[in-house]
């Protein structure tokens, strides 16, 4: 696909360079038409044709499964979060405790995907909101959003910038932050090899705009 590719650059031209999108992960607007056991019977069929061309013997024991798991865990697993009905449910609880400091959930893992390469990011997601509307939200939630956003072919930018919006969204306050420090193993297994460099992206808005709460949140992460 070249449609995404700014105008006057093909692909030759950006090579194995990491290109940034747009906001909204670019889907077609028939993609969820089919159903899930559809799409998983027709990956199936299609990474078969793939294994094949690459001349494995797919009659081998340990090769022969390896299409419909693959197939499965695409739809199932590692890319659901494509999928709008995957989105977790968001419910708010009264801030009792008048609970008014910065709240930070830190040290999410996070396991997603290379758009480009379809290849593993790995890594930590650190999140901080202030309660807005005294207005709190289940800590396991953040986890959850987190990962819903993450089980998607990827950009690091991206996926850093759709958790915040939805932050924002679900907690109804503009006081969030969103740290990520990944590992792209396109970058450590293929290409220039280097195995020690990890991406980090953050998004910082309302309060965290302000120097010292960045820094408080920046401390918590150590
Ligand atoms: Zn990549």
């Amino acid at each position: 696909m070249t449609t995404r590719l700014p105008k006057d650059l093909t692909l030759e031209e950006v090579g194995d360079d990491h290109i940034p999108g747009s906001l909204e992960t670019p889907l077609r607007p028939d993609a969820f038409e089919m159903d899930d056991d559809l799409k998983i019977e027709l990956i199936k069929k299609h990474f078969k044709e793939i294994m094949q061309i690459m001349g494995l013997d797919l009659t081998d024991d340990s090769l022969k499964g390896t299409p419909e798991r693959v197939a499965k865990m695409y739809v199932k697993e590692v890319f659901s979060g494509l999928n709008p009905k995957n989105k977790p449910k968001v419910r708010l609880f009264e801030n009792k405790y008048n609970y008014t400091q910065m709240l930070v959930e830190k040290d999410i893992t996070l396991y997603s995907y290379c758009e480009h390469h379809f290849v593993p990011i790995i890594g930590k997601a650190h999140v901080a909101y202030f309660s807005g509307n005294n207005k709190v939200i289940g800590l396991s939630k953040l986890n959850r959003i987190v990962q819903y956003f993450a089980k998607r072919p990827q950009v690091q930018e991206r996926l850093t910038e759709q958790i915040a919006q939805e932050l924002k969204e679900a907690l109804k306050t503009d006081d969030v932050a969103v740290v990520i420090d990944a590992a792209h193993l396109c970058v450590s297994s293929r290409g220039i090899k280097d195995t020690t460099s990890s991406t980090v992206t953050s998004h910082y808005s309302g309060k965290f705009l302000q120097e010292k709460y960045k820094n408080e949140f920046l401390k918590y992460l150590g």
